[in-house]
């Protein structure tokens, strides 16, 4: 049986396990923490057998392992990751010139209950660990041909399962262990978190010095069509969300992305295209526009191009700088949660 309470040596960082192994010579904590970072299981690191023996008994070697892989024509590599407890998370790499992005999950299922995203269809399930967000770069890294050094990922993008600021402690946790000199070392910079807009968790990040690019999920110019497709906006109003997105601005100087896709009947009249542009108005920002993934369960459909283009061209008018998202992937079960729902979809039916 799995055992669901052992953390992975990916939860650690090279102070914690000098801590861990602080009756060994300090030599041996550099190895174990190299070897975590290589992702080796216990059987490929060279040690002693003692150290071995006592690493073993509390953790794991790895955090998850890859599953299957899904090959796409453009590249694209979707994964789906297996958890010790035997539950899975999905992820995607994605080759671009100036390096490769990873899309990682941050939480097993989610509860924000987005209408138009299949990954909350059955809620939460669980938070991953900071091992676990780690454990999904590791692998790919490694499965790349890559080392901590030579890295083979060089972005990250927290847009898998999960709302990070949800899982708030394990993710800034995660994002202190990712960049760590000395492990894989990828800078924050290089590393985009999406959220629906927990305004508090925004404003806490904002202060925490971890400058990431803060992703903020939109999807609507009035709270009354927000609240339609988003239960969050019960909760906190856009004007509160945007407060928030200045301020995490001011303190990190990182330009802010807003999220919006374009769903046919919902938010995509060139109207909408205008209100947005006087929302964000004077702001730093970028607007990345997306054509929504049909999901099947609640019959929400994208837009055809001409739509999307009047969109952007009313936005581009308004002087707002926006782009619309590079479909990737696409011939192998797309978008949030539809791989992982798909896959468990297909064994439940064997
Ligand atoms: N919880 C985070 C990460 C979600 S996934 C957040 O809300 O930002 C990353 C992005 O994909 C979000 O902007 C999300 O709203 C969007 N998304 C989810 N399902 C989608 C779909 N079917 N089509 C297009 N975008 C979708």
């Amino acid at each position: 049986m799995p055992d669901e309470k052992k953390l992975s040596l990916q939860d650690f960082s090279k102070e914690e396990i000098a801590e861990v192994l602080k009756d060994y010579p300090s030599f041996r904590a550099e190895q174990v923490y190299l070897a975590s970072m290589q992702y080796k299981e216990y059987d490929k690191m060279n040690l002693p057998k003692d150290i071995l023996a006592y690493l073993g008994e509390r953790y794991l070697a790895t955090s998850v392992s890859v599953h299957k892989v899904f090959e796409g024509k453009d590249g694209t590599e979707k994964y789906l990751f297996l958890l010790a407890d035997g539950n899975m998370i999905e992820g995607v790499f994605m080759p671009h010139d100036y390096g490769n992005t990873l899309c990682i999950s941050t939480q097993v299922g989610c509860r924000m209950g987005c209408a138009f995203c299949a990954s909350t269809l059955n809620g939460l399930t669980r938070n991953l660990t900071a091992g676990e967000m780690l454990g999904q770069v590791l692998s790919v890294n490694v499965r790349q041909g890559g080392t901590p050094k030579d890295r083979k990922i060089t972005n990250i993008v927290l847009m898998g399962s999960g709302e990070p600021l949800d899982n708030y402690a394990e993710v800034t946790k995660f994002l202190r262990l990712v960049s760590a000199e000395g492990g894989i070392h990828i800078s924050l910079r290089n590393i985009s978190l999406s959220t629906c807009g927990l305004v508090d968790r925004i404003r806490e990040l904002a202060d925490s010095g971890l400058a990431v690019t803060l992703t903020i999920s939109l999807h609507a110019s009035t709270d009354e069509i927000r609240e339609t497709i988003m239960p969050v906006a019960k909760k906190y109003k856009i004007a509160e969300v945007l407060d928030a997105s200045r301020y995490y601005f001011a303190k990190t100087g990182r330009r802010v992305v807003i999220e919006y896709s374009l769903i046919d009947g919902v938010n995509c009249k060139i109207g909408d295209a205008k209100r947005l542009a006087r929302l964000l108005k004077g702001f730093s920002c970028h607007v990345n526009l997306i054509n929504l993934n049909y999901v099947k369960e609640r019959n929400l459909k994208g837009v055809d191009k001409k739509v999307a283009d009047t969109f952007m061209a009313t936005l581009t008018e308004c002087g707002i700088s926006n782009t619309m998202r590079r479909s990737m992937g696409n011939d192998i079960g797309g978008a949030c949660g539809q791989l992982r729902k798909k896959f468990i979809g297909e064994e439940e039916n064997h």
